[in-house]
């Protein structure tokens, strides 16, 4: 399939690798973001096995080098900020990657090698779709129509084009958590090393250095699936300040920090296992297709695998359908490794109670032995992988 009008909706990691290459093979290409800009928020994020191969075929390599976070490691606290265990960027425990960037600069990498040639268009969202034989006849939000001959979401594990195009939702596979990120201002504490802190009543705190001389902060703990439901940004911050408050450690300057911010992504942890990833001409890519959550630490690993293959199948083959199905069969075996977790989640990893949490901090600290490797296990991100998890294939060039 050449010279299709696609249009992708959602501009953060998924949506303009698509874009990128859908270009590269001669599809015309619109991006549509909901928000009024890109959203550059979260926290570090490594670019690891294939999103690196697909970065370096992006040429972008040398980009998300010199965006580098520096973060030398991963410690692990205790309440009293004492070092239970610490795991450097070169160990292969260690949460720190080579390639380690904040998700806002990996997002705006992508937007700049792409915002040439692909008609990006912001504050702007499907309000309806109508697909027929010839096409796909959209609606925005502004009120405009127009026609597309595809269209795919990219717009994350709330996606509402989903939910227009598919008659089922896909299924939520709750984690019982919630996780809360935000940038605060750097303290005497911080340095180069990521902190991790376990606390009572099931929370997780993070500190992380970021290359702008901030702090990137997250809040992760327990809860009830609907609990926070639906809450305005302000009703966030309250219910996160109650949440944390006498934790210990550091939340008394977090609680001053997301008293301030107007910058909080707060969401519940949830994995989407959608049977089917596309109905008729409308497809879905990345987290809105298979969020693993962060936890799996493989969300731009899938974002850009699914974008790189679902582009080169479209390239590739006589007609949609046959393209789709490719898509779908070459992704999805990789998506359920992805998917798969270690058990101890929330259980052992959260635990509520103080001994819970000396437990646990105990288990840590025997550095290489088999329990601490199953801790740092848990977040998916050992180095030493034996063989590629999943086959990119090299789907050349537009003639
Ligand atoms: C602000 C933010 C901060 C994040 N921080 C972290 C983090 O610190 N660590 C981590 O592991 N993961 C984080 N994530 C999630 C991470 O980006 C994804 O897990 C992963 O990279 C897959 O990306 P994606 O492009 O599929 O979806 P997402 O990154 O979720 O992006 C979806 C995009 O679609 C847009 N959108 C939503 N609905 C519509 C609509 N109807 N029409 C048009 N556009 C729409 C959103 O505004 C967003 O830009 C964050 C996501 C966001 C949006």
């Amino acid at each position: 399939m050449i010279n299709k009008k696609i249009l992708v909706t959602g501009a953060s990691i998924a949506g303009p690798t698509l874009a990128y290459w859908l270009n590269k093979y001669g599809f015309k290409v619109t991006v549509v973001e909901r928000a009024p800009e890109l959203r550059l928020g979260g926290q570090n994020i490594d670019v690891k096995g294939p999103a690196a191969e697909i970065a370096r075929k992006m040429g972008i390599e040398k980009a998300i080098r010199e965006k580098n976070t520096t973060e030398v490691g991963l410690r692990f606290v205790n309440v009293n900020n004492e070092t239970v265990a610490e795991f450097p960027v070169g160990n292969s425990l260690s949460m720190t990657q080579e390639l380690e960037i904040l998700r806002g600069d990996l997002v705006q990498i992508l937007y700049d090698q792409t915002k040439d040639d692909v008609d990006y268009r912001f504050n702007q969202y499907i309000t309806a779709m109508v697909q027929s034989k010839e096409n796909v006849a959209v609606t925005f939000s502004n009120g405009n129509a127009e026609t597309f001959d595809l269209v795919i979401a990219a717009e994350g594990i709330g996606s509402a084009t989903r939910q227009l195009a598919f008659k089922d939702k896909p299924d939520f596979k709750y984690l019982g958590l919630y996780t809360a990120y935000l940038t605060i201002s750097k303290s005497a504490k911080d340095s180069r090393w990521a902190r991790w802190c376990n606390a009572e009543k099931g929370i997780v705190f993070m500190m992380r250095p970021d290359n702008y001389g901030e702090t990137r902060a997250s809040v992760t703990f327990t809860a009830e699936e609907d609990r926070y439901k639906g809450l305005s940004l302000d009703q966030q911050k309250k219910a996160l300040v109650k949440r944390i408050k006498g934790s210990g450690w550091e939340s008394e300057r977090l609680i001053r920090e997301i008293r301030k911010t107007n910058d909080l992504y707060f969401e519940r942890v949830s994995q989407v296992k959608a049977a089917k990833w596309s109905e008729g001409r409308v497809a879905i890519v990345g987290d809105a297709a298979y969020c693993a959550t962060p936890i799996a630490g493989k969300g731009t690993d899938m974002a850009m695998s699914g974008a790189y293959i679902l582009a080169g199948e479209l390239f590739k083959a006589d007609n949609y359908e046959e393209a789709f199905k490719a898509y779908e069969q070459k992704m999805r075996p990789y998506v359920e490794k992805c998917q798969k977790l270690p058990p101890g989640i929330p259980g052992i990893v959260y635990p509520q109670t103080k001994l819970g949490v000396r437990v646990l901090n105990t288990m840590v600290s025997i550095v290489g032995s088999k329990p601490a490797k199953w801790v740092t296990g848990l977040f998916g991100k050992e180095k030493k992988e034996p063989k590629p998890e999943i086959i990119l294939p090299d789907y050349g060039n537009r003639k």
